[in-house]
């Protein structure tokens, strides 16, 4: 992938080529992103420059044998690893100790596809959808195996982590020591959703590149998967609509919906009402514009941003916040989104 095919962020590519021609590029990048929001893209398009013969001014050349190999994802060079989980296609063995590698080829026709990929998008294309995906100590030693070998070609071995954050915590330390001390010529390129979450060891060792949201015009252009989802937007305002309407009995089945939902969408789905919560906020602001909401979603927006009280955001985020602990440290999610709408409504 060239810049030049990327939507958005200009000013991040400029500063991506002016690092790399000076070389003032460091040995891991952390970029950090809302979940879709392309650095995926950004980071390919970056692998695929520094690694390019024939280099142009502010681009790869696009032609040249490891442009070519990095166009179809397949230079040996280029390691990929992202967050997994047993699927019911994997052999016994291999149900064991998933690795990315197990689900090279569905990843590498999602990415192809669609570069602007979502967490969720991944997680349907290798067949784990409800599943919780994972980075696993295996992975983190078949990172280690990879970066032993001399770059096969290209100038840089690139490893791309997308969602480092998804690491337990022996893999963890297996990736600090490689970027403590990292095999000769290689590049790290860390996609994070969450970069809190990560060791701050890690983050430290890192150079942060903030990748900033697209609008949702360049959504459209890019031909990027809808990062709106229309049953968590359609939960989310019930649950707003029966608190507000403080009748406790219309959250049940709110509430009882999320329960049934796998342990990742429920996470999936708080983040989606933080950011739904963010954009009323920022309508009762006056910053509608900054919101970016879809014509049909105005209304609905302005609406709720007239009723609810400003010390509402405060505690909503809060109880979110503590819902999304909860679901990651196993709490029964009955207790959990029943508490949850409980402190909505009260907040309300
Ligand atoms: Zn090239």
């Amino acid at each position: 992938m060239r810049f030049a095919e990327i939507i958005g962020n200009e000013a991040l590519k400029d500063a991506l080529v002016r690092m790399a021609r000076s070389g003032r590029l460091g040995h891991a990048l952390l970029l950090t992103e809302e979940n879709g929001g392309g650095a995926f893209a950004l980071a390919l398009a970056l692998a695929q420059f520094v690694n390019c013969r024939e280099p142009q001014e502010n681009d790869s050349c696009g032609v040249c044998g490891s442009c070519h190999k990095y166009g179809k994802l397949i230079h040996p060079d280029l390691h990929f690893v992202f967050p997994v989980s047993a699927s019911t296609a994997l052999s016994e063995s291999e149900k064991k100790g998933p690795i990315s590698d197990y689900f090279l080829p569905a990843f590498r026709e999602l990415a192809l596809a669609n570069p602007y990929f979502t967490e969720q998008q991944l997680y349907d294309a290798i067949g784990i959808e409800n599943k919780s995906g994972l980075i696993s100590v295996n992975e983190a030693k078949r990172i280690a195996e990879k970066l032993l070998l001399r770059a096969a070609e290209g100038t840089w071995k690139t490893m791309i982590i997308y969602l480092p954050e998804k690491m337990n915590a022996e893999a963890a330390n297996k990736l600090l020591k490689l970027l403590e001390e990292p095999p000769q010529g290689t590049l790290f390129l860390l996609i994070s959703h969450n970069p809190e979450r990560l060791l701050p060891t890690i983050r430290s060792r890192c150079q942060p590149i903030a990748v900033q949201p697209l609008s949702r015009a360049e959504r459209q252009r890019a031909g990027a998967g809808e990062n709106d989802n229309a049953e968590f937007r359609e939960i989310a305002i019930s649950l707003l609509e029966a608190g507000l309407a403080k009748r406790l009995i219309d959250l049940f089945p709110q509430w009882e919906m999320l329960a049934d939902l796998g342990r990742e969408k429920q996470r999936e789905w708080c983040l989606y009402m933080e950011r739904y919560l963010r954009k009323i906020l920022l309508v009762s602001q006056g910053l509608a514009d900054l919101a970016d909401p879809a014509p049909e979603e105005e209304a609905t927006l302005r609406g709720f941003a007239a009723k609810i009280r400003p010390t509402f955001y405060e505690k909503a985020f809060a109880a979110l916040e503590e819902a999304i602990a909860s679901i990651g440290s196993n709490v029964n999610p009955k207790l959990v989104f029943c508490d949850l709408s409980n402190r909505l409504l009260l907040a309300l």
